[in-house]
């Protein structure tokens, strides 16, 4: 499992979340959903360490991968990036790289060989749902796929690298229906092996797509927070906070 214990993030003095723990379990899918400006994206790359990279960034608190802190000293940035990969809104495949070579473009990063570079590129893409689109195109330059295939490429990239985590930030809101509902069938099938976090607006596809549930919020000066977590059937039919079943109902 993925767990964080009492996460604070700042940028600068400016508290952005406070308290946040929350355990998301191996091999299923956790969906954090709530309000524009409530911190998931902080959180989400707290869960990697890419807040770090901000420069004013600074934070409190544990995250846990097999019960093992990412933050440990000692260890590095790049060694939890490897093991939680991330997929963002906006597809960012390197466009004027072949299909082929964005697939493989993580584990170059990190300087892991791979004995069979074919196969796993078949594989990763497979696992994506973009093999049988691009299996006589892997030399095509990766900005000529659609926004969809794009989005399924970066997934193959993160997937290549065989992490334990995939995290995904609202992964659909850029795309149309009919990418969306494949990206969906693609976290359905990888779901068996990599434990997933997702972003959403999309409180449809919170309810399509996961198996929990955690409902953030931030108040007027007041730092995000977790209102509510739990199982996704829980949150959407039976929440015990008002605050869960307004957001959940489009209330706000
Ligand atoms: P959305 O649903 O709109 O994507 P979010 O829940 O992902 O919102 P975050 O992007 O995590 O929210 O932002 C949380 C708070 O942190 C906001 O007040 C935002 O202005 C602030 N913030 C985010 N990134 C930075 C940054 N790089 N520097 C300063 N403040 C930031
Ligand atoms: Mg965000």
């Amino acid at each position: 499992a993925l767990e964080a214990r009492e996460v604070a993030a700042w940028f600068g003095d400016h508290l952005v979340l406070d308290g946040v723990s929350l355990e998301m379990p191996a091999r299923e899918v956790t969906a954090l959903i709530g309000p524009s400006g409530c911190g998931k994206s902080t959180f989400l790359r707290i869960l990697n360490r890419m807040h770090e990279l901000v420069p004013s960034a600074s934070l409190a608190g544990e995250v846990l991968l097999d019960g093992q802190d990412i933050y440990a000293d000692g260890t590095r940035a790049q060694h939890a990036r490897l093991r939680i990969g991330m997929v963002f809104q906006k597809p960012n495949p390197f466009p004027a790289m072949s299909i082929r070579d964005n697939v493989l473009a993580g584990l170059k990063l990190a300087g892991v060989k791979c004995p069979d570079k074919d196969a796993l590129v078949e594989q990763s893409l497979e696992r994506a749902g973009l093999w049988r689109e691009v299996r006589d195109r892997l030399n095509q330059p990766g900005g000529a796929l659609s926004g969809g295939q794009q989005q399924r490429l970066c997934i193959a990239r993160s997937l290549a690298v065989q992490p334990n985590v995939l995290l995904m930030d609202e992964p659909c809101s850029a795309l149309d229906p009919t990418s969306t509902r494949r990206i969906e069938q693609t976290i359905a099938e990888i779901a068996d092996e990599v434990t997933i976090v997702i972003v959403t607006h999309n409180m449809q596809q919170a309810q399509r797509v996961s198996d929990h549930c955690a409902f953030f919020l931030a108040g007027e000066n007041e730092p995000g927070r977790i209102v509510e977590h739990g199982p996704t059937e829980q949150i959407f039919g039976e929440p015990e906070d008002v605050r869960t079943y307004d957001y959940v109902n489009g209330r706000f």
